[in-house]
């Protein structure tokens, strides 16, 4: 068993919270994941108001007995979310876990502080986690490039950026972007992390509320299937390489650039939401990491946390095999 700071604050059995993601994040996954040993999460803003998400909560704690969180992304959006509405209707609801992640975080984080929560932010820079660590959050989720969703306009990594939270953080973190399997998770622990958060990987399991033809389509793809989208418009995000994503790069590139109205009807959520519930890759823009080349398979949320635990600890063992007392590294 792996026992982390992570594990002990969040009462989970594995280091792994599946991170909020839009239209993915609902009942039946959040509580696999718990029931699994890790932190499930629901993604407020996949439902359509604050009454929807105390329905999801509620729907959630029939599934599982086991810890699990709400996410509240603060980012641009076409219609404004009622993000106060989303965060007292789950306190209300007993929810005590939330993941936060976006612009200008600082009233959410104290609302949540301020009522005894634990609070896990996700961030794409050293400055901005420290500013967090400041506001008093409990962990840091440190979000790489190769990450699904926005990844920042930095442009670092998740070698270095781990790195560089192990030189300048006082509080645990967890790795996010780019992590798959137990490999990924042994990784992060030895960069300093407390866990690892994933997202892709869990939309390939059993419970993931998408259609089978999307789980496919992501076994059958490569690193290099996934495009950043936004990137002029200072909103980055990294989705899946389809024929809309490549045209919304397309016209970003147009001579005089575009304005986000140019792409508006393209890149809709309500259009990639499609993408889920009929199963067509193509139809609207939908979030992916570059994490997509390491699934290989459609496991349920238990054989997938069964063997990320496994795999971790073997690549722990094996790496303690590495160092051998110095009398016999002489011979
Ligand atoms: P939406 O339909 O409101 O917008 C679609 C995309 O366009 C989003 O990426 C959004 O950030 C971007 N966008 C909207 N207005 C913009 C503007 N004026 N300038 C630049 N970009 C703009 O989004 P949605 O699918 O309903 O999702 C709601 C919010 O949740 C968005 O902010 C989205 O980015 C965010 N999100 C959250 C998660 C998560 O895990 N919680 C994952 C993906 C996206």
């Amino acid at each position: 068993m792996l026992v982390t700071p992570l594990t002990k604050l969040l009462d989970i059995r594995v280091p792994v919270v599946q991170g909020g993601m839009q239209w993915v994040g609902l009942p039946p996954l959040a509580a696999a994941v718990s029931n699994a040993g890790g932190l499930g999460i629901l993604t407020a803003l996949t439902q359509p108001n604050p009454e929807a998400l105390r329905q999801a909560i509620r729907e959630t704690r029939k599934l599982t007995s086991k810890n699990f969180g709400v996410n509240i992304t603060l980012l641009p959006t076409i219609n404004p979310p009622d993000y106060e509405g989303y965060a007292k209707v789950a306190i209300e609801e007993g929810v005590r876990i939330f993941e936060t992640a976006g612009n200008s975080p600082g009233k959410l984080i104290k609302y949540f502080k301020d009522n005894g929560c634990i609070v896990i932010h996700k961030c794409t820079t050293i400055r901005h986690a420290k500013s967090a660590q400041r506001l008093g959050v409990d962990v840091l989720s440190i979000d790489g490039f190769e990450c699904a969703g926005h990844p920042g306009e930095e442009d670092i990594g998740g070698l270095v950026l781990l790195a560089r939270a192990a030189q300048e953080l006082q509080i645990p973190y967890i790795s996010s972007g780019g992590i798959a399997d137990g490999r990924g998770l042994a990784a992060s622990l030895a960069l300093g992390a407390a866990g690892a958060n994933m997202g892709t990987r869990f939309m390939c399991t059993v419970e993931a509320p998408i259609h089978q033809n999307i789980k496919e389509k992501i076994v059958a793809s490569t690193e290099q299937d996934t495009v950043h989208i936004f990137r002029t418009l200072h909103n980055t995000a990294r989705v899946f390489k389809n024929k809309v994503s490549t045209e919304v790069v397309s016209i970003e590139r147009r001579p005089g650039g575009a304005k986000f109205e140019d792409v508006r009807e393209l890149v809709s959520g309500a259009r990639g939401k499609k993408v889920y519930e009929t199963g067509d890759p193509d139809y609207g823009i939908w979030s992916a990491g570059v994490s997509v080349g390491l699934i290989k398979d459609i496991p349920t949320c238990e054989e997938l946390l069964k063997r990320i635990e496994k795999e971790a600890e073997e690549v722990i063992d094996g790496l303690a095999k590495l160092k051998v007392p110095n009398e016999k590294a002489k011979l």
